[in-house]
């Protein structure tokens, strides 16, 4: 009887990982089409300033809307394209959608809105990728400044020098460069003033646990005054709480993103807001 049972967990465990594999198999199939069939889009999330309230700018995320699986995460399919070989095709097409929308916002009059994209590891390390966004800022005429990029510690750590050099080449460019996710990786602040870059985003995990944990605000803390030392202009992101908000902006956080401010909108609706601030701080 034992023994029957263990047959069946066995099957049944069995059954699972080839209902995962498959699915895994129709989720890279039905990717590799994604761009050509347009399923693709960016949402935008606000970035602001604290001391003003104002929108300056958003960071594009990338949605994939598959018509018979719906919603996919990026958490998901980021990592698969990689592995496959299409984020360069799709990392482009990011980068020259969140500058196109970003210059059709300038030329309504809505500011000098900036945006940040999010750039993988697998991408950044395309020898094309300086020549990628070159590519973008040319189709899109977005003026380089208003162009962030978002890399991760891990990314910078794979190949320092290398990356070093691109970030150089990039803030030649005009472009801005940030770490995401700060916090998370294995960065020694040895390094970090050797980094050509012009933000950090504190990590959310960080900004979530501000008011459960007191080493967490130490944390936050250091990481400020020392973005501070650095001149580097400090993000929180994943801010949920009026409360967050409230000590984020006690401990001076430049800029902050978060649900509790803006969940990340479609581009229409991004626009309607960043209008009605604008009207609002006109009155
Ligand atoms: P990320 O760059 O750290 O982006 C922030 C993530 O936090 C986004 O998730 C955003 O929707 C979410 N978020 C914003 N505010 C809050 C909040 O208050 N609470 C919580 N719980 N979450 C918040 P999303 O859009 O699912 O993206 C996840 C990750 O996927 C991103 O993390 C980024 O690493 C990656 N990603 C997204 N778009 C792109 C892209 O175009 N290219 C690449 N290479 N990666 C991307
Ligand atoms: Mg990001
Ligand atoms: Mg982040
Ligand atoms: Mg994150």
């Amino acid at each position: 009887r034992a023994k029957q049972q263990g047959g069946n967990r066995i099957k049944l465990y069995s059954t699972k990982m080839n209902e995962q594999a498959l699915y895994r198999i129709e989720l890279e199939s039905y990717l590799r089409k994604a761009l050509e069939k347009d399923e693709f889009f960016l949402v935008y999330q606000p970035l602001i300033d604290l001391e003003t309230g104002a929108i300056f700018g958003s960071e594009a995320l990338l949605r994939w809307n598959h018509p018979k699986i719906g919603l996919v995460s990026p958490t998901e399919f980021i990592p698969i394209a990689e592995e496959i070989g299409l984020i360069h095709e799709i990392g482009r097409w990011v980068l020259k959608e969140a500058c196109t929308q970003t210059k059709k916002w300038h030329d309504l009059g809505l500011g000098p809105l900036t945006v940040s994209v999010n750039v993988s590891a697998t991408q950044f390390q395309q020898p094309t990728f300086l020549e990628d966004v070159k590519w973008a800022l040319n189709v899109s005429k977005l003026p380089p400044h208003c162009l962030n990029l978002e890399l991760t510690e891990s990314l910078m750590l794979r190949n320092i020098s290398y990356s070093i050099h691109v970030m150089k080449q990039l803030q030649a460019l005009g472009v801005k460069v940030s770490i995401d996710d700060f916090g998370t990786g294995y960065s020694s602040l040895s390094y970090l003033k050797s980094l050509p870059i012009d933000s950090l985003k504190i990590d959310r995990s960080f900004i979530q646990q501000i008011h459960e944990d007191r080493s967490h605000i130490a944390i936050v803390k250091a990481i400020i005054t020392m973005g501070y030392g650095l001149r580097l202009k400090v993000v929180a992101e994943g801010v949920e709480t009026l409360e967050q908000m409230k000590l984020l902006k006690r401990l001076k956080c430049h800029y902050a993103q978060g649900y509790i401010i803006f969940k990340p909108l479609a581009a229409d609706e991004f626009e309607k807001q960043v209008m009605k601030r604008e009207r609002m701080s006109n009155l």
